[in-house]
C-alpha cells in the first residue's frame, strides 16, 4: 500500500497537505489492525472518514524548543501548553482533535530508567478488590469506595443534554450547538473519571506490594443491556490498566483472576457455594455456617484467595487487618481527595 500513496495522492489532493511520514504511519497503523484481525485477536478494522480520523502521528523531523512545537509541512510553530517535563529521547508525536474541537500532542519518549525489582508476594501487604456498579470498588480488608459526587453530577448533566440533542433535527444549526455542548461534558466527565482513577490507583500501588483484580469480559457484560451503561460509563478496564502501568513502575505485582471463579457465591468463611445468589442481593447468609455476607467485600475476599493460590503462596486465612491499618489507608485516600470512602463492619474472623 505504501507504493500506492504517490497515486492516491494525485486522486486526492488533501493527502499532500500532511508530510509523507504521517500517512505511511497510518498504512502501518491499518497493517497491524488487519495482522490483529486475521489472528482473531481484534475485529475487523472499522473504515475512518477524512473528517472522523481524530488524529496522526509525526514518527520523525520534529522539535520541541521552550514552549514551541515545530513539525513539518506546518509554517508557524504551535504554541504548546507543556503539562510535564519531557524525559529521554523523543520519538514520536501524536497530534489529536477532540470532538469538541481541543487539540492535544502527546509525545512517545524513551529514558534509560530500569523497572524496579518487583516484591515479594506476601498475604499481609496485598490487597485484592471487587468492582461494581453500585459501589465503585469494595477492598479486601473492608474499605468501600463510591463513585465521586462531582462525577455523578456531571453524568445527569450529560444525560438531559444527551435528551436535548436527541430532540433536534440532525444536521441543524441547533443539533450542532447542542452536540458541541455534549462533545465538551461527555469530556469533562471522561477526565473526572479519569482524575478519580488516577487517585485510587496512586494510593493502592503506593500502599500495597501486590494487588489482585478479577478479569473482565467487558465485551461480554455489553451484550447485556440493562448492564451495559453502568459498565461503560465505571470504566473498569481502564482503572486495571493504570493499576497495572503504576504497579510496574513501582516493582509491585498485580495478579489477575479468572471471571469464571464464583468470587461472590462462595462463602469466604466456610466455602459453602450459594448458587441461588441474585444480582439483587446485596447482603446474604450462609445457609451452612450462618455468616451475614456484604455481597462486595465477600466477592474481594475471594478473589485474595484465587490470587493467592494462583501466585502460589499460603493464604493467611482468619486474619483481621488492623483498626490503625484500615484508618491510615483511609486518611490517605482523604488526603488524595477521595471522600466517598465506608468501612464495612468485620463481624467475624474474615480472611
Ligand atoms: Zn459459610
Amino acid at each position: 500500500m505504501s507504493s500506492l500513496i504517490p497515486l492516491l495522492k494525485k486522486e486526492y489532493p488533501w493527502l499532500n497537505e500532511i508530510n509523507s511520514q504521517s500517512i505511511q504511519q497510518v498504512v502501518m497503523h491499518l497493517d497491524s489492525a488487519f495482522h490483529g484481525f486475521f489472528k482473531k485477536i481484534t475485529r475487523y478494522p472499522r473504515f475512518k472518514k477524512k473528517r472522523n480520523s481524530g488524529s496522526f502521528s509525526v514518527p520523525q523531523h520534529f522539535s520541541i524548543d521552550g514552549n514551541h512545537l515545530t513539525r513539518p509541512k506546518f509554517k508557524a510553530p504551535l504554541r504548546l501548553i507543556m503539562h510535564r517535563e519531557i524525559q529521554g529521547t523523543m520519538h514520536s508525536l501524536t497530534i489529536s482533535k477532540t470532538s469538541s474541537g481541543k487539540y492535544y500532542v502527546s509525545i512517545l519518549s524513551e529514558t534509560q530508567n530500569e523497572i524496579p525489582e518487583s516484591r515479594e508476594i506476601k498475604p499481609s501487604t496485598t490487597v485484592s478488590m471487587d468492582v461494581g456498579i453500585t459501589e465503585f470498588i469494595t477492598l479486601s480488608n473492608g474499605i468501600q469506595i463510591s463513585n465521586p459526587k462531582n462525577l455523578k453530577k456531571s453524568e445527569k448533566k450529560l444525560a438531559k443534554r444527551q435528551r436535548q440533542m436527541a430532540k433536534k433535527q440532525k444536521g441543524s444549526n441547533n443539533w450542532n450547538r447542542v452536540r458541541i455542548k455534549v462533545a465538551t461534558l461527555q469530556e469533562h466527565v471522561a477526565n473526572q473519571r479519569m482524575d478519580f482513577h488516577n487517585r485510587i490507583s496512586d494510593v493502592l500501588t503506593r500502599q500495597y506490594d501486590t494487588m489482585i483484580t478479577e478479569g473482565l469480559n467487558v465485551s461480554g457484560m455489553m451484550k447485556n443491556h440493562k448492564l451495559a451503561k453502568s459498565i461503560a460509563d465505571a470504566g473498569w478496564h481502564s482503572f486495571f490498566t493504570m493499576l497495572k502501568t503504576k504497579a510496574l513502575s513501582r516493582g509491585k505485582n498485580t495478579i489477575e483472576i479468572g471471571m469464571f471463579d464464583p468470587s461472590s457465591r462462595m462463602c469466604s468463611h466456610c466455602g459453602y457455594i450459594y448458587d441461588d445468589l441474585k444480582l439483587s442481593e446485596r447482603t446474604w447468609t450462609c445457609p451452612r455456617c450462618n455468616i451475614t455476607h456484604d455481597r462486595e467485600w465477600n466477592a474481594a475476599i475471594n478473589i485474595k484467595r484465587f490470587g493467592l493460590i494462583k501466585a502460589r503462596v499460603p493464604t493467611d486465612s482468619g486474619k483481621l487487618t488492623p483498626v490503625d491499618t484500615i484508618a491510615s489507608i483511609i486518611s490517605l485516600l482523604e488526603r488524595e481527595g477521595i471522600r466517598q470512602v465506608k468501612w464495612l463492619k468485620q463481624e467475624a474472623p474474615r480472611f
